[in-house]
């Protein structure tokens, strides 16, 4: 079904106790809301993270996760260790493991369908970069990273993808899509997923937008029809930021 998310990722941030107090703080400010909440720190702190926030509503996801159930993968952490420590979702895809570690369509195709397979939920994310949308490249870039990541995937299985459609160049450059381009890509993307699949699939997935998402932009990028909620960067390394979007869904 599809629900309201807000995400957020905290990428390479934040030691033991930096995680400890922000989540308390989280935990503590966290508006009523119907919206899924999750935080995504990283992997050295999911297993404390997941227990302080024990009485809480707030989910901890990973972010990322190895194709392979075990072996030798130097580095590297499997979807039995996430599930193992209560982790049933991961961000797959984000530009930042496609721009820095390598990560192609064809690995991504690999991961999501480990993933879905432990039955867990993958965050999927794409976007095109900036050269892409000045040459006017931006729809045909996202519907191949689609098709080569995604379109492979039973039509039962989406129940378990979420989209989070992030253009490289709105990615902590401070630069936000406008909420007319958001809305504009997410719209296509359900055309795309329509085509692909059926309109029930592409009504019933949950598409995020992220990119510089802020408390000031929040609220009028939420409120286009087809954005979903939003994946936060920056913004979501602060509670009170955190917390503001929250609020903005
Ligand atoms: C992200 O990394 O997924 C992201 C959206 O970052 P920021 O909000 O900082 O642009």
């Amino acid at each position: 079904m599809r629900t309201k998310i807000v995400a957020g990722n905290w990428k390479m941030n934040k030691n033991l106790v930096e995680t400890e107090t922000l989540l308390t703080e989280l935990a503590a400010k966290l508006p009523d809301t119907t919206a899924e909440v999750m935080v995504a720190p990283t992997f050295i702190n999911l297993v404390s993270a997941k227990q302080s926030l024990d009485n809480s509503t707030i989910q901890v996801i990973a972010q990322n996760m190895h194709f392979a159930d075990s072996g030798a993968y130097t580095g590297e952490i499997s979807a039995d260790m996430l599930l193992n420590v209560g982790i049933d979702t991961a961000i797959i895809g984000h530009s930042e493991r496609r721009a820095y570690f390598g990560e192609t369509d064809e690995i991504l195709a690999k991961k999501v369908t480990t993933a879905l397979a432990k039955n867990m939920r993958v965050m999927f994310c794409f976007g095109e970069e900036l050269e892409d949308r000045k040459s006017d490249n931006h729809f045909n870039v996202v519907a191949s990273q689609l098709k080569n990541a995604l379109f492979s995937v039973e039509a039962s299985e989406w129940k378990n993808i979420i989209l989070a459609y992030e253009p490289v160049w709105a990615i902590g450059t401070g630069e936000t899509a406008s909420p007319e381009q958001a809305q504009e890509m997410h719209a296509f993307i359900r055309k795309t997923i329509t085509e692909a699949y059926d309109a029930s699939i592409a009504n019933n997935v949950s598409i995020l937008y992220g990119g510089s998402v802020k408390p000031a932009n929040a609220v009028e990028i939420f409120s286009k029809p087809d954005v979903d909620g939003g994946l936060i960067g920056g913004a979501a390394l602060k509670a009170d930021d955190f917390v503001a979007i929250i609020k903005a869904i």
